[in-house]
């Protein structure tokens, strides 16, 4: 055996070289340590099972027969091909144009496709404006454990680095179509102290009233910069010559034509993602392959076009983008029962942990129950996304239309159609913990066990939907896409959800926005890096 089983006493010294800590003591120190089994010394191969099941292949992996040249109806040439009039190809095309070359963009909808309203950004002008400070290690130290250390930890920097920049390269925009973007929950409410968190929250979020208006802003300048956009064209395949560079796409218009895109120097790939492909999530995302996404044209397009001339998708599973409004109060940290009226956790979690233990309860569905002193409580249960941290009048009339409210708790429970006498004692236990200020059984802070003793009562059910999929094409740090031997392939570029190594595990909501935010600033770097394409 190699190994070896010792006890050693080791004498650890003072450092005196400038800049380095000495030990508290600053001098000499001696600890007993037991060195365990050591493993021998040499690297130790990667050993590869013999009776590993073979991999099904879906269609979605078997490239279709070229499209023949005499199909094609009409041959258009640009410098650059964006792909995609969602937020990071128009974001693409508007820099690829700014850059001063000839770019086409091509979109399968009748128009740009957008949703939601946040997107992250570190260091904008706006943040700076408002003294906003953010320590970018501590973000990508901790988007990185987050993801189990599996994103691509140079991709996350080129965020955080530049995406300030980013910012006010839109804010520019925006404030000229008299746009109003804030920075959501900023200043927090004060009983809020990022230091306290489990969770942390950064003010990145840039928000606009609807992210469709910031779709819209981009295209009003993508337009002004003569980019000629084909709505209802669809990307059908990518133009390769064995391990040439990509010359173009063929894409094909609502009367059925093949149109022949020409690209002389490179083509953009924004498709977004592949939550609506059954096959794509059944290989790459099976946990949550039995959801339908919420994004209708995400169809992994742009993901097969790239594989089939040789791009490799990133390892999965992949990270689902999934939501669920815990409640008629969103994610704030209220008590949460299953359909056996049983708790089950602990409440104070972001929007996306929370679906986790959602999902493995009965029926995957909970109920959210609080009562008549929830705008009091409201500022105390934290902020971030689907965080609500005032009970406005909007808030208060929403909460009136959708949740079940009664003057006993039994009564709510009969409307709940919960077991009565296990709700009972649910909320006997957790008033009785809320007001020792001690969560004996899932240590929620004290500060968010909001009693639930002040009829009227309230509650809310829901489940959960799948936003989109987090999962890509592995890609270098110019996002270009690499094939099976991590050799680049020339003349395409990636962003937004087709670009993969960003997110892995569940989606971050530390950030909220940071989809979009990264859609638009490596959509921005994509644009650049296709115009510099020799
Ligand atoms: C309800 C909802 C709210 C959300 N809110 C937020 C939020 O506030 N902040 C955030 O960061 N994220 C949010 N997201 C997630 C976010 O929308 C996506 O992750 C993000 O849009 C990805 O941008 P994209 O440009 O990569 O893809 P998309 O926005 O999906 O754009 C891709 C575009 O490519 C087009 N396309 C696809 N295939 C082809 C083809 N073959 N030929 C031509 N065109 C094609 C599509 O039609 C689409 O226009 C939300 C998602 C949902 C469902």
């Amino acid at each position: 055996m190699s190994g070896n089983s010792n006890k050693t006493k080791h004498v650890i010294r003072g450092n005196f070289k400038t800049g380095r800590k000495t030990l508290p003591s600053g001098g000499n120190e001696v600890i007993s340590t037991r060195v365990g089994y050591l493993p021998p010394l040499k690297a130790p191969p990667i050993r590869k099972r013999k009776d590993m099941i073979p991999e099904r292949i879906y269609n979605f992996q078997v490239p279709p027969d070229p499209i023949r040249a005499n199909d094609i109806k009409k041959y258009i040439h640009a410098e650059v091909v964006v792909v995609g009039a969602g937020i990071a190809g128009l974001s693409a095309a508007l820099s690829a144009a700014e850059a001063g070359v000839k770019t086409i963009l091509l979109e399968k909808m009748a128009t740009v496709q957008a949703r939601g309203h946040d997107n992250a950004f570190i260091g904008s002008r706006l943040q700076e404006k408002l003294g906003i400070k953010i320590d970018k290690d501590e973000i990508i130290r901790n988007l990185m454990r987050y993801g189990a250390n599996k994103p691509d930890q140079r991709l996350i920097r080129m965020w955080a680095e530049g995406s300030g920049k980013t910012a006010d390269w839109l804010l520019d925009m925006t404030d000229a179509a008299g746009l109003e973007v804030i920075i959501n929950h900023y200043p927090p409410p004060p009983a809020f102290n990022n230091a306290t968190e489990y969770y942390p929250q950064y003010p990145v979020t840039h928000h606009c009233h609807n992210e469709r208006l910031i779709a819209n802003c981009l295209l009003d300048n993508v337009s002004k910069k003569g980019v000629v956009t084909y709505f209802r064209t669809s990307a059908k395949q990518l133009l390769r010559k064995k391990k040439d560079r990509i010359t173009g796409v063929i894409a094909q218009n609502a009367a059925g034509e093949y149109l022949q895109f020409n690209a002389a120097k490179a083509v953009v790939l924004c498709t977004g993602d592949y939550g609506n492909n059954a096959e794509m999530m059944a290989k790459y995302c099976p946990q949550s392959s039995y959801l339908a996404s919420m994004i209708p044209t995400s169809t992994g397009d742009g993901h097969m076009m790239a594989m089939w001339i040789g791009a490799v998708m990133e390892p999965g599973p992949h990270t689902p983008m999934i939501h669920g409004p815990a409640g008629p109060l969103l994610s704030s940290a209220f008590l949460q029962v299953n359909l056996l009226g049983e708790r089950f956790q602990n409440e104070d979690v972001p929007i996306q942990s929370n679906v986790n233990a959602v999902e493995r309860q009965p029926g995957g569905m909970i109920w959210q129950v609080f009562d008549s002193k929830y705008p009091e409580e409201l500022p105390y249960h934290g902020i971030g996304l689907g965080k609500i941290i005032i009970a406005t009048e909007k808030v208060q009339h929403d909460v009136a239309k959708v949740a079940i409210m009664a003057d006993s708790i039994v009564e709510l429970a009969v409307k709940m159609k919960l077991p009565v006498e296990t709700f009972k004692a649910t909320v006997k236990r957790y008033n009785k913990l809320a007001r020792s200020g001690k969560d004996l059984d899932f240590g929620k802070r004290p500060d968010r066990l909001s009693p639930v003793d002040s009829p009227p009562y309230y509650a809310g059910k829901s489940g959960y939907s799948l936003l989109a999929v987090m999962g890509g094409l592995n890609v270098n740090q110019k996002l270009q896409p690499l094939d099976k031997d991590w050799n680049v392939i020339p003349g395409l570029y990636l962003a937004g959800n087709t670009m993969g190594n960003r997110f892995a595990v569940d989606y971050p909501t530390m950030c909220p926005g940071l989809s979009h935010g990264m859609a638009i600033h490596f959509g921005r770097i994509a644009g650049l890096n296709a115009v510099s394409q020799k």
